[in-house]
């Protein structure tokens, strides 16, 4: 669960909060508020961290701290790929990982998104999206994502799991068959990343995980980055697959002009706090 949305006075500030820590965002303006079938749309102007875009109350971007996100959820998948022609993402109607997956030199990537309110508000407030499904590569399908991969004939060489939290479309997209169901549509030497949750927040979720992961997956590794508007700040993520070990890699593929993955930050991503390892029991 992220942060739990306070609003005493709209106009003048929002106070997101767990039980009993939280992050505070002061609203310059409301761009766009609306309630779609699945969830509410909210999209606000903050002086320090731009537009800010809110499901349910939660926070899903932002325009200054996106690319930390987004680039940690890409980058260690494909640059361990010598030649990912198919990408599948699920979720990721904002578009920031559409963007960083067609930096690379991709035959086709599918943006799979429940919510085609998502897709529109993020079109006119945040353009990195209008100008990725802009890609003749790029796909879109207004599809619950365990639909889409039950249907598909396509096979991919990456799944990037870009969902929300574990409540509400989301929920669906956290659970082992939804992983069953992933690996089959995966081509044989492929991998999956998914965004897991907060590394302090969510640990006996990540345990839990793990278990059923490490069962399915001969590689099922977690790694965290540094998400600023993300409760707890250290966010992780779930690299899987039967061939490719991410810390085996000699050569990744990064494309220029990355502002927070590099070689550095790929490798120290799988270091694990003693905490975390231990609450893993991580063998690996
Ligand atoms: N980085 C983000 C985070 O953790 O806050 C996730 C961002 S992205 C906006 C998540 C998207 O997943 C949402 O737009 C939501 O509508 C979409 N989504 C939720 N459940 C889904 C499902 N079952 N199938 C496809 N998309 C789904």
């Amino acid at each position: 669960m992220k942060n739990t949305a306070l609003a005493p006075d709209r106009k003048e500030a929002r106070e997101f909060q767990t039980a009993s820590t939280g992050l505070f965002f002061k609203v310059k303006k409301v761009l766009y508020e609306k309630k779609s079938t699945f969830q509410k749309i909210e999209i606000i102007e903050n002086d320090f961290y731009g537009r800010v875009l809110f499901l349910d109350g939660l926070v899903q971007t932002t325009e200054r701290d996106e690319f930390f996100y987004h680039e940690m959820l890409v980058h260690p998948a494909l640059a361990c790929l010598p030649r990912p022609e198919k990408v599948l993402i699920i979720g990721g109607g904002d578009g920031g990982a559409l963007r960083e997956v067609l930096k690379h030199p991709v035959k086709k990537a599918w943006l799979v998104e429940i919510d085609q309110e998502v897709i529109r508000a993020c079109e006119k407030y945040f353009p990195w999206l209008d100008r990725a499904l802009s890609d003749p590569r790029a796909e879109l399908a207004i599809a619950d994502g365990f639909d889409f991969i039950q249907k598909t004939r396509e096979r991919f060489e990456a799944i990037i799991v870009d969902s929300s939290d574990p409540v509400g479309p989301s929920a669906i997209l956290h659970a082992r068959d939804f992983y069953l169901k992933l690996k089959k549509v995966l081509k044989p030497g492929g991998l999956i990343v998914a965004q897991a949750g907060s590394q302090l927040l969510h640990l006996r979720e990540h345990e839990q995980k793990a278990r059923f992961l490490k069962r399915m997956f001969k590689v099922a590794r977690f790694y965290t980055a540094p998400v600023p508007t993300y409760p707890v700040g250290t966010w992780c993520y779930t690299f899987l697959s039967d061939r490719i070990d991410p810390l085996k890699i000699k050569k990744l593929r990064i494309p220029d002009g990355l502002k927070y993955f590099n070689q550095e930050i790929f490798l120290a991503s799988f270091a694990r706090p003693a905490f975390f390892q231990q609450a893993l029991k991580n063998r690996k």
